[in-house]
């Protein structure tokens, strides 16, 4: 099979609305929403690096366009359509096969077609461009936290990290607690109905990617404020419960790899039910730094930060 079969196969359909034109052209042509902006995201996905050899590709297809929707959902923005650049070592039937399912569920679910892409022999590595609009004046950005807003999370933080140690051989887990663990890992939901729920609602807002510290800590050095943390009140599934302090506090604060927005709004906000547990999780206060403290506010020493390409 060559190039543009594979192209045909796995990765060109009819186009959706507000496609005019997709997969085929030399670009896609897109119709904007009158008077909206557009907001556009990049995230690379490189074996070895951000997945392992052996995933499941309907898994990977899921979160390379998850993480994403991820950015797109951190900045309230309702998606539009991507692109996805794909360096294959080989064409691989069943596994393109597999990979194309995971990708197209995901953008079915999101309203986010696939308009267009590259596709080259290589080491396996995926690049998808994300495209998403919102009104005037209405993005989520990082740098409208005030002091005083209180600090909210959504879902739970930690299991991804745990499944990665537990690959790791650090963390011995097995049964339905490590599938519940892998699959947080391996096939995250970005919170997109949250995301622009919470437009006009929430000072800033952000996905934790690379950890909770790092991640609110973006928010934290762009709004020119700090926050006291409550270590305790960050949720947990029960698996990670059931682990040592030290490895809840591990994954909890510098896991990575949860897909959940944290995101700041002033006291008494009337926050939006859209099916997804919010927990409040801390406050802004005007002393520049990140305080990491336990229920009863004492500080805790944790020596922990998040993840970092150059530096881990
Ligand atoms: P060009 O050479 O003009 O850049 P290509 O030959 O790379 O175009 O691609 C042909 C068409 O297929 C284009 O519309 C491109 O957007 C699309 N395409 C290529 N690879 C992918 C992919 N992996 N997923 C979706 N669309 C793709
Ligand atoms: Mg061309």
């Amino acid at each position: 099979m060559g190039e543009f079969d594979l192209i045909r196969r796995y990765f060109q359909r009819l186009p959706a609305s507000g496609v005019e034109v997709g997969v085929g052209d030399d670009c896609a042509v897109l119709v904007p929403t009158p008077g909206a902006r557009w907001l556009v995201s990049s995230d690379m996905l490189v074996e070895g690096r951000h997945f392992l050899s052996t995933v499941d590709p309907a898994r990977l297809g899921h979160k390379a366009l998850a993480v994403n929707l991820s950015d797109l959902a951190a900045c309230g923005a309702t998606p539009r359509g991507f692109t996805l650049a794909l360096a294959l070592p080989r064409v691989d039937d069943a596994w393109l096969a597999g990979f194309a399912r995971g990708l197209w569920g995901l953008a079915d679910a999101s309203g986010c077609p696939l308009v267009g892409g590259d596709t080259t022999q290589g080491p396996l590595n995926l690049c998808i461009t994300v495209f998403g609009e919102a009104p005037p004046g209405q993005a989520l950005l990082r740098s409208g936290a005030r002091v005083g807003d209180e600090v909210w999370v959504s879902g739970r933080l930690g299991d991804a990290r745990l499944a990665l140690e537990v690959f790791r051989g650090t963390v011995a887990l097995e049964g339905a607690g490590f599938d519940s663990v892998r699959a947080a890992m391996e096939c995250p939901t970005p919170r997109l109905a949250l995301g622009q729920a919470l437009r006009g609602i929430a000072t800033a807002a952000v996905d934790v990617s690379d950890g909770l510290l790092g991640d609110l800590g973006h928010i934290l050095a762009a709004s020119g404020v700090g926050a006291r943390l409550d270590v305790d009140a960050l949720p947990r599934s029960a698996v990670l419960a059931a682990q040592p302090a030290v490895m809840q506090h591990q994954c909890l604060l510098a896991g990575g790899d949860d897909y959940e927005l944290v995101f700041t709004a002033p006291p008494g906000a009337s926050l939006p039910d859209v099916g997804v547990a919010l927990t409040r999780i801390g406050r802004i206060e005007a002393q520049p730094g990140l305080r990491v403290v336990d229920g009863g506010g004492t500080a805790v020493e944790h020596g922990l930060r998040s993840f970092d390409h150059f530096k881990s």
